[in-house]
């Protein structure tokens, strides 16, 4: 998906243009787990397209000079979106931030829309003209709060997009990202798992300009590393700060069909891992734990058990994905890493012929009687599954609100003990049919 950045100085209404952009979907995106709650990066749409919209604004470095502060986002933007979206203030002219940041953003050569914010009415737009002095093109009046103007912005914004393109990957190759923050192994895990055998290094159109992916072939299976690039670079001031590395992540995992969720043994569990984690799982990614450095902590015959008993209890909502225990280093443990992704693919893609659906759901039913609520009881009349990456199973039921949390985990239990889904998320649906 192409991605839009919004830039601009601090109160010149970022963060409302950003939320006006990303509409009601924030509600959602807000349920999720953690990262996404301060509203740095979210979803777009605007007529046919989706896209991706970062809030620089979140990324500001809080005791750096807001010089400083705004060519980090200007870097920020460049370095990751296709069009750039730069706010200034309408009512207060041109500052010497605001010049500094055109210089900046006019040299990247990327396409960037002037939006001139808090223009409230159509008087106000002999304002505008002074703006086309900061040299990149039609100011466009838009008002943040009173939602006016944003159509024709992003109309512009629109025509900057590369051609819709996916990934133009066949669909039987395995896209794996590794995510996990920095030094807990990634590019060591890469490099010593693929060696030499890096086949092709590529370039995606229709992603953002730096996304490096790595391919190669084992076992006659293809897979794609996604965004090896962002691990390699390193240095820069915006690669230290954690939402930097947040956002790399998301965009990662997006594009992935299996996650490695990479942990330093080492120093154990922090939220950062939880709350990448809790990403992938809410956008249905099949996932695996790797836990590395393994030959750098003090072990015991207990210790394994221990660990995985530990991250069980911190991951509790990925009680289905797989543990590795790897060394980069001494090659530990390294051979099962492909298989096992090979594997958690293959049950994300999993089908469940109707028939074998039904007779196992019956059964459940039978074992354990449906829930009731005020004198109502749940009846299942057809279970169907719609979807596959994840496995999405719909449930057409007389009542979906009596499908209840504890006995969607109970069918949720039956379907895993039944069929090989290790390693995926599967997504039960209620809906209303009699
Ligand atoms: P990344 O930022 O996640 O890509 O991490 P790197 O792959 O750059 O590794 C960070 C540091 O940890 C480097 O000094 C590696 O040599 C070291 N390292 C990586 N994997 C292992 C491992 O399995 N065991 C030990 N002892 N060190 C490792």
């Amino acid at each position: 998906k192409p991605v839009v950045a919004i830039v601009g100085r601090p109160n010149v209404g970022k963060s409302t243009i950003f939320n006006r952009i990303v509409g009601e979907r924030v509600a959602i995106v807000e349920d999720m787990p953690g990262v996404t709650r301060d509203r740095l990066y979210s979803h777009g749409e605007w007529l046919d397209r989706d896209f991706n919209v970062i809030d620089t604004g979140g990324i500001e470095l809080a005791d750096e000079p807001l010089l400083n502060q705004m060519r980090e986002q200007a870097e920020l933007a460049i370095e990751e979106a296709d069009v750039i979206v730069f706010i200034v203030n309408g009512r207060e002219g041109i500052t010497s931030a605001d010049q500094e940041v055109a210089k900046i953003l006019f040299r990247s050569k990327k396409p960037v829309v002037l939006g001139v914010n808090k223009v409230d009415n159509p008087d106000m737009h002999d304002l505008l003209y002074e703006f086309y002095s900061l040299g990149i093109g039609n100011p466009y009046p838009i008002s943040g709060s009173h939602g006016l103007g944003l159509g024709d912005l992003l109309d512009e914004v629109l025509k900057h997009f590369p051609e819709k393109a996916d990934d133009d990957y066949d669909p039987d190759t395995i896209r794996i990202s590794l995510i996990g923050r920095p030094n807990v192994g990634k590019s060591s895990l890469v490099n010593a798992m693929l060696g030499e055998d890096r086949v092709i290094v590529s370039n995606i159109p229709g992603t953002t300009r730096d996304a490096i992916d790595t391919s190669f072939t084992r076992d006659d299976q293809d897979y794609v590393l996604i965004d090896t690039a962002g691990m390699r670079k390193r240095g820069k001031v915006y690669e230290s700060t954690e939402k930097y590395s947040v956002l790399r992540s998301l965009k990662a995992i997006e594009r992935s069909n299996v996650v490695l969720v990479v942990i330093n043994a080492e120093e154990g569990i922090i939220e950062q891992d939880k709350k990448i984690a809790g990403y992938a799982h809410e956008a249905g990614r099949a996932i695996i734990i790797v836990v590395n450095k393994w030959d750098a902590i003090e072990r015991d015959d207990k210790t394994m058990q221990r660990f995985e008993q530990k991250i069980r209890d911190e991951f509790l909502f990925l009680s289905y994905a797989p543990i590795l225990f790897t060394s980069a280093k001494t090659k530990q443990r390294l051979q099962h890493v492909l298989p096992t992704v090979k594997r958690v693919s293959q049950n994300h893609n999993l089908r469940v012929p109707t028939n074998v659906l039904n007779d196992l759901i019956m059964d459940a039913v039978a074992m354990n009687p449906t829930p009731t609520d005020k004198g109502k009881r749940l009846r299942i009349n057809y279970v169907t599954q719609v979807a596959v990456e994840p496995p999405a199973f719909v449930f057409f039921v007389n009542e979906p609100e009596l499908l209840h949390f504890s006995y969607e985990r109970f069918l949720e239990n039956r379907l895993r003990a039944t069929f090989e889904f290790e390693g995926t998320p599967i997504k039960i649906i209620a809906r209303k049919k009699n």
